[in-house]
């Protein structure tokens, strides 16, 4: 795929739910070390309540992932579901009006996306959140797009592999944020839930671009 249709975007968050159900008991065991135990099972309720709302198949980009945020909000809870509605929301935002998304559309409404988490949230980078996999794999986007034909499939495919290593990073980091946060230096040598669920939803979208 060289740009994001309606149809993409929407096979985007119903590989995410596949990607979320396979790993949620893996999710809900790192929330179990740093926190509530409750990460996956939130995930997997959200998604699943995303591709439900889906089926009413949302004529744009834009509306897919506002139908996609809203059912974050109203099933997730948490701390991750308003941080991740918001993101969806604020992506959506970005995307109004446009029919398809190439990359460049794509790394302006994710940087939305993470403006979004950072202005409610308030985590910064190396705080041991989802915002440790959000920002490489943004600046991964952002440097895809840049590069000459600005190719879709390897920013994508480049984001989530920045992800996966900003999850991995998240490992010896002292959390700032958060339930994992009220654990101080209890929360270091843990892998977040969040960064952790983040580079599956990343990957997702990898999934879908190279097909
Ligand atoms: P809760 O902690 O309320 O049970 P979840 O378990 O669903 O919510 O989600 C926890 C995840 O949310 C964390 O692993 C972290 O990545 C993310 N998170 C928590 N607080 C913040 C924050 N202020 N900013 C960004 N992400 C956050
Ligand atoms: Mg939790
Ligand atoms: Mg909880």
């Amino acid at each position: 795929l060289t740009v994001l249709t309606t149809a993409d975007v929407t096979a985007w968050i119903r590989r995410a739910d596949e990607l979320i159900s396979d790993h949620a008991d893996e999710l809900t065991a790192l929330d179990a070390a740093i926190g509530d135990a409750d990460h996956g099972a939130n995930m997997k309720r959200g998604l699943a309540a995303a591709v439900e709302a889906l089926a009413a198949q949302p004529e744009t980009p834009a509306a897919v992932l506002k139908k996609t945020a809203m059912a974050l909000i109203s099933k997730v809870g948490g701390a991750a579901g308003p941080l991740y509605g918001t993101f969806f929301l604020r992506m959506s935002t970005a995307c109004a009006g446009k029919e398809s998304i190439d990359a460049a559309a794509l790394a302006e409404a994710v940087g939305a996306g993470i403006g979004g988490i950072v202005q409610r949230g308030n985590a910064e980078a190396g705080d041991k959140t989802m915002i440790d996999a959000w920002n490489p794999a943004l600046e991964a986007l952002r440097a895809g797009a840049a590069a000459p034909g600005s190719a879709l499939a390897a920013a994508v495919d480049a984001a989530a592999a920045a992800a996966d290593a900003g999850r991995a990073a998240t490992e010896p980091m002292l959390a700032k944020k958060g339930r994992a946060s009220y654990l101080g230096e209890r929360s270091i040598g843990h892998i977040d839930p969040g960064a952790s669920s983040t580079a599956l939803i990343v990957l997702a979208l990898a999934d879908v671009v190279s097909g």
